[in-house]
C-alpha cells in the first residue's frame, strides 16, 4: 500500500499498488466531493483576459469507443466521462466537452472538458498508456500557464456514489 494524501482534505489514504497506475504526480484528489472544491479552488475566473485557445472542430472527434448519451444527446468517450460530466451539471458548472486542442510536438491533445466561468481544462483519465505521461509532462511544460486538472479513474466509485445520493 502506498499512502497518498489529499490535497483538498489532506486526509491519507493508503493506495495500492494497483490504484497507484492510473495515477501521476498531478496533486492527488479523494472523492467527488474533493473534486468539486478542488475546482472551485483554481478560482472563478476574474475578469482578467482569458488564454486563447486553438479550437478543435468537432468533425475532428474520434469515433473509437465512445459513448453515447441519453441525458445529454452526445457522446463521450466513456460512461465514465458522462459520470463526471454530471457531476458538473448537478453543480451547475459549465462544461464544453472536446472545444480546444494543444499541439504537443507533432501530435495534439484534446482536454475532456473545458469550464469557462474557471478558464479551467479538466482531463478524465484512465490507464496511462503508452507514453502518456511522457505527453502529459510536455503539455505542462509548453503551456505552463493553462490549468487543467485531471480526473484519475480511481475517483470512479466516489463519483458514482455522489451521483446516486444526488438522485436518492
Ligand atoms: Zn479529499
Amino acid at each position: 500500500m502506498i499512502p497518498r494524501v489529499c490535497t483538498v482534505c489532506q486526509a491519507e489514504h493508503e493506495l495500492s499498488v494497483s490504484a497507484m497506475r492510473y495515477l501521476n504526480h498531478e496533486p492527488y484528489v479523494c472523492s467527488a466531493e474533493c473534486l468539486l472544491d478542488q475546482i472551485k479552488m483554481c478560482g472563478q475566473h476574474n475578469g482578467k483576459r482569458k488564454l486563447r485557445y486553438v479550437p478543435y472542430k468537432e468533425e475532428n472527434h474520434s469515433k473509437t469507443g465512445e459513448f453515447w448519451s441519453d441525458h445529454f444527446q452526445q457522446f463521450f468517450a466513456s460512461g465514465y466521462e458522462e459520470d463526471v460530466a454530471r457531476v458538473l451539471e448537478c453543480n451547475r458548472i459549465i462544461w464544453k466537452y472536446e472545444k480546444f486542442m494543444f499541439f504537443i510536438g507533432t501530435t495534439i491533445i484534446v482536454p475532456d472538458f473545458y469550464l469557462p466561468e474557471y478558464d479551467l481544462f479538466v482531463e478524465v483519465k484512465g490507464l496511462w498508456r503508452g507514453n502518456a505521461k511522457g505527453k502529459f509532462s510536455t503539455f505542462k511544460y509548453r503551456y505552463p500557464k493553462v490549468k487543467m486538472i485531471l480526473v484519475p479513474y480511481t475517483l470512479r466509485v466516489s463519483v458514482q456514489r455522489y451521483l446516486r445520493g444526488i438522485n436518492a
